[in-house]
Order: C-alpha cells, then structure tokens, then sequence
C-alpha cells in the first residue's frame, strides 16, 4: 500500500496550493480530484486576484491586508496569469456611497497595501468618461478609479496544479474519495478511480473539498467534528457586449450591493448575487431570478445592455461560498477561511473551509504550518512565493 505525507481531496485552488506547498517543502503528496481540476467553485467565481474593498466596511483589516500582500505576490510569480486592471466605482446623485467616503476607503486600501504603485487611486476627469464602455452619465457626479487584478480561476488552478506535478506532487483524476479511518498516526484512506478501489496511508489528510467538504468529512471514522457553515450560491452572466476600459464596481439598483461588470473573452461577464443554498452541491445551477437581478444591474448602468433579456445571456454558472453559519445576510459575514483538525498538535485531518481564491498560497501556507507536527523535518525543495507559475498549455 502507498504511503504519503500528504494526501489532498479536491483539485480546486485549495487543494492545488496545499499540494504545491507540500511538494515544495520536500514532502510526498497525492491529490485526489473526482471530475476536473478547478471543477467546483474555483472556475465559478468572479476571477479577482484582490484585496476585497468591500471588506474595510465590515472592519476585516487583516483580510485586506493579506490578501493585498497576496496579489501583489501574483503579479510577480503569475504575471502570465493575473493582470491588474483599472477599477471605476460611478458615484451618480443618488449613490450610497459618497465620493469623499470611497477615498478615505480607498488611503485605507493604499495604506494596508503598503502604497505601492498599484495602489495608486484618483478620480476620472470628465473629459474622459466617454472611454467608459457607454457608462450611462444622467446624473453621474464623479468616477472613482483605482486597481485591482484580475485572472482565470481554473487556469490558474491548472498552473498551481503543473507547478505541484514539477516538484514531484502526484495527481489521481478523476478519482473519488470514499472513506477514511484514522489511526494512531495517521489515516488509512480510500478512493475509486475507474473500475478500481484504491488504498493508501496518509500522514495527514486535507480536506478542500470546497463546499463539497461537509462531506468528505463525514466520510471520516471515527467521525470528526464539522464546523458549522452555510453554502451561498453566486451566480454570474455573460452578455453579448465588449467591456474593455476596465471593470466596473457598481450598486444594484435592487438592494444597494456590489456587483461587478467585468471585461471576460470579447464580453462582459456580471456578478454576483448571495442566495441561500440548501441542496446537493453538485445541482447548484443559475436561478432566473438572480439572472434578472444581473441584468437589471447591467440594464440601469449601460444604456447599450437596455435591450438585452435573459435569452442574450451567453453564458451562465453558479458557485457556492462556504461561511461560517450565521442569520445576518451572506454580505456582511466573514471571509476569513475556517481550518479545522481533528486533534492537536498532531493532526490527522485537517479541513479547509471558505476562503477566497486570491488566499490560495497564503492558506496552504498555514495548512503546512498547522500540520507540521504531524510530518516528517525535510529540507524544502522551494519557497512557493518564488514559484513562477505559467500558463497551462
Ligand atoms: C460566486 C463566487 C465568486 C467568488 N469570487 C471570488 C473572487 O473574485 N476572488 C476571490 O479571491 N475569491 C472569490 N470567491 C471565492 C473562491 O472562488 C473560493 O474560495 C475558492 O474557489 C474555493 O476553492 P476550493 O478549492 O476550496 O473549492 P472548489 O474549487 O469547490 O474545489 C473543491 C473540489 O473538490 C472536489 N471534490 C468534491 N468531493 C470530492 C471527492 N469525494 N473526491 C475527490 N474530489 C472531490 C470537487 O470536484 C472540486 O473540484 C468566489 C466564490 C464564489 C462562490
């Protein structure tokens, strides 16, 4: 039977970065994907490599900090992968949020991203918001710009993934976790790929399984405790309609939250909505009312959209976030990802719940830090923020 230091279920951004992070730091690791990589909420998402603006109003400092820290690592180690883009934020007569308040966000912003050129921030001149896609100017009093980056999920994914296989990390896809037990010092684990049950021993077993993770866990005997989370679907549309000035950060007319119109292949692609999700993963799907909530967003802020319908969507998909359960509203709840171990300080399974895409290499980092007790001491094959990370062929 194989044995590994490491075993990963889920070939999502998580799972790809714990598996780079582990063969970097010398140690034998396998993942086991079911479909694809990035299959799940990694290609679903609104592809931002960012600091999350949004997150100073409800005070997660250390959030916006770390992941400011994390894009700019991105724009050095991906820059085939991850672009920074101008971000313009209309502020029309009746916008919640006042200019002076989006600044005094925006210092905020500069300063946890260390003022670095790329946090540079300042209104558009008027002379120039004819360069904004057919923004609609009624009423428009100011345009705020400042940057951010953006990617392709599942192609980074894919790279994070090629740059694991590169040190010596395996891949069995697609293959499907069914069961774990835990040992004295470890877990005896197995998974089916084809035809074929598969056994193996794994020093520590990662569970990023993304919102497919209450599951896997509970595949674990003797049973582990499950943080207590909720799924939250985000949908997003494709309209037939070139954005390429940047990406818009707007309000919905609907509910006053903010929604992205974004450049995406010659088109625009437009998220996201926060809707409660109490089925099966694998069904989550795109509900005709959060398209009509997408389009209206689209519809009110560029003149061109306003004929566009649901029947001109080109593509549609749905994700799901993983947050710590809660009654307030998806909105406001934390970002932070949630790790949880079986037992410590020798863990045996750990869990990854939540988390944002652009935190990727940074969560791995903890991961290994958390079950380092666990693993053998080895010398690191490499730091994972000097990894160069290249496109997928
Ligand atoms: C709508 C939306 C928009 C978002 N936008 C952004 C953004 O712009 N920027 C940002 O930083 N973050 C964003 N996020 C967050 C980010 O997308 C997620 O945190 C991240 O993709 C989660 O990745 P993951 O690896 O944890 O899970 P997933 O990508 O879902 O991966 C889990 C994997 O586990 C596999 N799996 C499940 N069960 C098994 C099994 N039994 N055996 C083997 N494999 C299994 C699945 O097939 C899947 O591939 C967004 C999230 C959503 C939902």
């Amino acid at each position: 039977m194989k044995q590994y230091d490491v075993v990963i279920v889920g070939g999502g951004i998580h799972g790809a970065g714990v598996l780079q992070a582990a063969a970097a730091a010398g140690h034998s690791a396998l993942l086991i994907e079911r479909v694809g990589l990035a299959s799940g909420t990694s290609s679903r998402s609104s592809k931002l490599i960012h600091g999350g603006l949004r997150y100073l109003e409800s005070g997660q400092f250390a959030l916006v900090r770390e992941s400011l820290r994390e894009r700019a690592i991105h724009l050095r180690i991906a820059a085939d992968l991850v672009e920074l883009k101008p971000f313009f934020i209309p502020v029309y007569q009746d916008t919640r949020r006042r200019p002076w308040q989006l600044k005094v966000g925006l210092w905020m912003y500069a300063l946890l991203g260390g003022f670095d050129a790329s946090t540079r921030f300042g209104a558009v001149p008027r002379h120039e918001w004819s360069t904004l896609d057919g923004l609609d100017t009624q009423g428009l009093d100011a345009v705020i710009r400042y940057h951010d980056a953006q990617t392709d999920d599942a192609m980074l994914t894919r790279a994070v993934v090629q740059s694991a296989l590169s040190l010596g990390a395996e891949l069995a896809m697609p293959a499907s976790f069914s069961a774990a037990t835990l040992t004295d010092d470890g877990v005896r684990l197995s998974y089916v790929s084809g035809a074929q049950a598969i056994e193996c021993i794994a020093r520590v077993l990662v569970n990023a399984a993304g919102p497919w993770a209450p599951q896997v866990a509970g595949k674990v005997r003797p049973p582990i405790a499950i943080p207590d989370v909720d799924l939250v679907q985000g949908t997003h549309i494709v309209l037939p309609f070139a954005v390429t000035a940047g990406i818009y950060y707007v309000e919905s007319p609907t509910d006053g939250r903010a929604v992205f119109v974004m450049p995406w292949h010659g088109a625009a692609l437009i998220g996201t909505t926060e809707t409660p999700y109490h089925g099966a993963p694998d069904q989550v799907h795109p509900l005709p009312e959060e398209e009509e909530y997408l389009l209206a967003v689209a519809r009110h802020y560029f003149p061109a959209f306003r004929h566009l319908t649901r029947e001109h969507i080109i593509q549609r998909f749905a994700g799901l976030r993983v947050l710590p359960a809660a009654s307030q509203g998806a909105f406001d709840r934390s970002r932070e990802t949630i790790f949880s171990t079986d037992r410590e300080p020798k863990p045996r399974v750990l869990g990854i719940y939540g988390g944002k895409l652009t935190g990727w290499r940074a969560a791995a980092a903890h991961v290994l830090q958390r079950i380092s007790a666990s693993l053998p001491a080895l010398q690191p094959r490499a730091a994972t923020d000097q990894l160069i990370l290249r496109r997928p062929a």
